[in-house]
C-alpha cells in the first residue's frame, strides 16, 4: 500500500521516489516508504483547504468531534502492541518505553476528546440591554504539523488531537527517519470516521516537504516541534503569510540539586533525567547543578550507576537505554564531548562508543558524565541531545539560579531540596515552561507544555494546547437597532 495519505486516499509519491527506513539499533531494514516532494505537499495542502472550506469537519458539533477522538483513543489501545513495535523499530528505543508512549498517545486523544465539548465560548456582559454579545471559538483553518523523531507518535498526538478537536484540518509531516506510526495513526483516524481531506500525511525531507507548509498561503497555522535552527528558519518563512506559528524547540535543562535533597531519589532521577532514551528528550536534564558541599558524594554515586547502565536494542529486556537515532547524530554528540574535554571538562565515565560486538551495527554511545564544567563551554550551552551530563558546582541559591538562567533556552528543569520555602522560591524564579520539584520528566495531558525564551512559544497540551488551534471571534448583535444620529 502506498504511504502518502491525501484527500482520503493512499497514494505513492508523484515522482515515484521512496526512502529506506533502518533501525538505529542494528541498521536492519524496517521498511521502504514513499518519499514526497513539494508537489505532493501542495496537493495535500489543497485537500486540507477544501476539507476546511467545503467539508463537514469544521462544522461537526464539538461533542461529535470529541467522540471521534475517544474512538481513536480506543483504537490506539487496540493496536498498542503493533504501534509500540513500529515505534521501537523506527527509533531504536526500548519496547517498554514505546509501550508507555502509546498509552500516553491514547491519553492525549482522550483528554482533548473530553475537553473540547466543555470549552465553549462565553457571553459578554456589555451593560446594554439591547445587545447580545458572545465570544465564540472557531477552528483556525488548515494546519501544517511538523514533528521530530524522538517521540514520533507522541509529538504527533500533541498536535493532531487538539487540531481535530478544534475542528481544524491538517497536513502532517513526521520526521523522515520515523514515519511508520504516523501512517498507522492516519489509518485509525479513517477507521474512526474522519472525513476525507481533514487529515493528510506527507512523508519526506524537511526542506522539500516541510518547508512548503511554512510559506504556503493556504496554511493558516504552522506547529513545529524540532531543533532551534529549523524553528528559526520556519518562523522566518511563515512571516511572509503572517500565519499563526507555534514552536516547540530544544532545551538545555538545569537539574539543580541542593545539599539537603533526598540523596537516593535525587541521584536516581538525575540519571533518568539525562539518560532516558539516551538523552534524546527535549526536556533532558543534561545540566546538573550540584551544591558544592554535596558534589563529590553525589557525582561519585551517579558515575558508579551510570557506568552500570546496560545499552541494547528495543527487544533486549536487560537493556536500560538504546542507541542514538543516526550515525550523523552520534557524530554530533561525539564532537560536543571532544570540545567539552578540550575546554577543560573532566571525563568521569563514558565518552566513547561501547566495545560490545553485538552493538557494533547500531549507533550506540556510552552514558557520559563530564565533571567540572563551566557555563561558557559549548557542551553546557548547546543541546547535544545525547547521553551526556555536564556537572557544575554552586555555593548559594543565587548562584544556582544565575547558572540555571545562563542559557538561551527555557524549556524545563528541576530543583531538589527538602526546604519547601526554597523550592517555592527557586521554582518561581526559574524562567522555564516546566519546573519539577523533587521529580523529573513527569507530565500529564491536562497541564500545558512548552518553552520560555528560545525554547519556543505557544503551548501544547492543557486548555492552551486546544486554544492554539482556535480563532476567537466576538459576535455583537444589536437586538434593537435604531439610528444613532452620529452624522446629524
Ligand atoms: P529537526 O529540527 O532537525 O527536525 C524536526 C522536523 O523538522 C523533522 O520533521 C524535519 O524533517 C523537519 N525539518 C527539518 N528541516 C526543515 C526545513 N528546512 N523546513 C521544514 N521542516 C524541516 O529536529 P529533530 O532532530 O528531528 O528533533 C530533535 C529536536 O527536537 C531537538 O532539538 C529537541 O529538543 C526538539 N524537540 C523539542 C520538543 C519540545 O517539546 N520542545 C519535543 C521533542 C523534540
Amino acid at each position: 500500500m502506498p504511504d502518502l495519505f491525501i484527500d482520503g486516499e493512499w497514494r505513492a509519491a508523484l515522482d515515484g521516489r521512496t526512502r529506506e527506513i533502518r533501525c538505529p539499533a542494528d541498521g536492519s531494514l524496517v521498511g521502504v516508504v514513499d518519499e514526497a516532494d513539494g508537489k505532493d505537499t501542495a496537493e495535500a495542502i489543497a485537500a486540507a483547504r477544501r476539507a476546511f472550506d467545503e467539508g463537514p469537519w469544521p462544522h461537526t458539533p464539538a461533542q461529535a468531534r470529541g467522540d471521534l477522538l475517544l474512538r481513536v483513543a480506543d483504537l490506539l489501545l487496540r493496536d498498542k502492541e503493533e504501534l509500540a513495535r513500529a515505534e521501537s523499530l523506527d527509533t531504536g528505543k526500548r519496547l517498554v518505553e514505546s509501550t508507555c508512549d502509546i498509552d500516553d498517545v491514547a491519553n492525549c486523544f482522550r483528554y482533548f476528546g473530553r475537553l473540547v465539548a466543555s470549552e465553549t465560548g462565553r457571553v459578554v456582559d456589555t451593560g446594554r440591554a439591547d445587545v447580545d454579545s458572545r465570544v465564540v471559538y472557531e477552528p483556525v483553518g488548515v494546519c501544517g504539523l511538523i514533528t521530530p523523531w524522538n517521540y514520533p507518535l507522541l509529538q504527533t498526538a500533541w498536535k493532531v488531537a487538539p487540531a481535530l478537536a478544534a475542528g481544524a484540518t491538517f497536513v502532517l509531516k513526521p520526521s523522515e527517519l520515523t514515519p511508520h506510526t504516523a501512517l498507522h495513526l492516519l489509518r485509525l483516524l479513517t477507521e474512526a470516521g474522519l472525513p476525507p481531506g481533514a487529515g493528510n500525511l506527507v512523508l519526506g525531507a524537511g526542506p522539500q516537504v516541510g518547508a512548503p507548509l511554512a510559506d504556503h498561503p493556504d496554511v493558516d497555522l504552522l506547529s513545529f516541534t524540532g531543533g532551534l535552527e529549523t524553528g528559526r528558519r520556519l518562523m522566518a518563512a511563515a512571516a511572509g503569510t503572517v500565519k499563526k506559528v507555534a514552536l516547540e524547540l530544544g532545551g538545555k535543562n538545569p537539574n539543580i540539586v541542593f545539599a539537603d535533597a533526598g540523596f537516593d531519589a535525587a541521584v536516581d532521577m538525575a540519571l533518568t533525567a539525562v539518560f532516558l532514551h539516551s538523552g534524546q528528550v527535549c526536556s533532558a536534564g543534561a545540566r546538573l547543578l550540584v551544591e558544592d558541599s554535596l558534589h563529590d558524594r553525589f557525582v561519585d554515586e551517579l558515575v558508579r550507576r551510570a557506568r552500570a547502565i546496560r545499552l541494547g536494542g528495543p527487544f533486549d529486556e536487560q537493556a536500560r537505554t538504546g542507541p542514538l537515532i543516526s550515525a550523523a547524530h552520534r557524530d554530533k554528540v561525539e564532537r560536543y564531548v571532544a570540545r567539552g574535554l578540550a575546554q577543560g571538562a573532566v571525563l568521569r565515565c563514558g565518552g566513547a562508543r561501547p566495545d560490545r560486538p553485538d552493538l557494533a551495527d547500531g549507533f550506540y554511545y556510552l552514558p557520559t558524565v563530564l565533571d567540572e564544567c563551566s557555563a561558557g563551554m559549548s557542551v553546557v550551552r548547546e543541546e547535544s541531545f545525547g547521553p551526556v551530563l555536564t556537572v557544575e558546582r554552586f555555593t548559594s541559591e543565587d548562584e544556582a539560579l544565575r547558572l540555571a538562567g545562563d542559557t538561551v533556552y527555557g524549556l524545563a528543569g528541576a530543583v531538589w531540596t527538602s526546604d519547601e520555602a526554597r523550592a517555592a522560591r527557586v521554582a518561581a524564579r526559574l524562567r522555564l515552561g516546566t519546573v519539577w520539584i523533587n521529580d523529573y520528566h513527569s507530565y500529564v495531558p491536562q497541564a500545558e507544555w512548552g518553552g520560555f525564551r528560545q525554547s519556543g512559544f505557544g503551548r501544547e497540551l492543557g486548555p492552551a494546547g486546544l486554544a492554539e488551534y482556535r480563532e476567537t471571534k466576538h459576535i455583537w448583535r444589536n437586538t434593537r437597532p435604531t439610528p444613532q444620529g452620529w452624522f446629524d
